[in-house]
């Protein structure tokens, strides 16, 4: 289902670099593994706006302090922002042969941007896979989440649970509980996905770029949804 915009194929003078490809769905979707491992197999960064406003936080730059709060109500960081992180970080040199956006874009008018810089610096295709999940699951699937500290390795002490209590399998380091993953911020996060990132859903149809991928699957069934999608679409690996 995944396709090259009309009127991006219709430049065809322009030389086209790579691909956007853009996880969308609600927190505890499973954007976050599934980025990475998307990221892993077709060589391209991971673009995480989550991740890189925690580092902001952590950095405490002026970015980090006007996000925290925000951040910790389970509210959107502004458009304008967002945006400027982004664009910054999509014009370097690791980003000419695609990126794969977890958490981005999540407004409309975030869209709207993407599509003009994709324009600007000539990214050729747009794909989008919309991670479909029951709300019921998410729950569950946010509160038991732990996250490793030093690579940001996922596990959920419900269904994907470590090895050993608390430690990381791959690196051995310290998991962590995402301060905005309790309850009273998840419900925020998710009214906050049905009322500012859903109409992104209809946005992309109308465009002919959403896939659908049953995100309640395993994760590595997910995973192989996904690259069917993709390797599909000939993205080369
Ligand atoms: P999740 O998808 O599980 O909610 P993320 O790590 O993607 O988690 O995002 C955590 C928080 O970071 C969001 O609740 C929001 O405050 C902020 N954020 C991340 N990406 C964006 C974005 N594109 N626009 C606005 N705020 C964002």
């Amino acid at each position: 289902m995944a396709a090259v915009t009309a009127d991006r194929s219709s430049v065809g003078a322009i030389p086209q670099l790579g691909h956007a490809v853009i996880l969308l769905g609600p927190p505890g979707a499973g954007k976050g593994t599934q980025a990475q491992r998307i990221a892993a197999r077709y060589h391209l960064p991971h673009l995480s706006t989550g991740d890189m406003f925690r580092d902001h936080i952590r950095r405490e730059t002026e970015l980090g302090k006007r996000a925290k709060p925000l951040m910790e109500r389970g509210e959107l960081v502004p458009d304008d922002l967002v945006l400027s992180m982004v664009e910054e970080r999509i014009a370097q040199p690791d980003c000419r042969n695609g990126f794969v956006f977890d958490g981005f874009p999540r407004t409309l008018a975030q869209a709207g941007d993407l599509e003009r810089i994709c324009q600007k610096q000539k990214f050729g295709c747009t794909f989008v896979l919309h991670m479909v999940v029951e709300p019921t699951l998410l729950m569950r699937r946010l509160t038991g989440r732990r996250i490793c500290k030093a690579g940001g390795h996922i596990y959920n002490i419900y269904d994907r649970p470590p090895k050993r209590e608390g430690i990381c399998d791959q690196d051995g380091s310290e998991l962590i509980h995402r301060p905005d993953d309790t309850e009273g911020v998840i419900s925020e996060r998710l009214h906050a996905y049905e009322v500012q990132t859903r109409p992104l859903v209809e946005y992309y149809t109308v465009r002919k770029l959403l896939s659908p991928v049953d995100a309640m699957a395993q994760a590595d069934d997910v995973t192989a949804s996904i690259a069917r999608i993709l390797d599909g679409a000939q993205i080369p690996r």
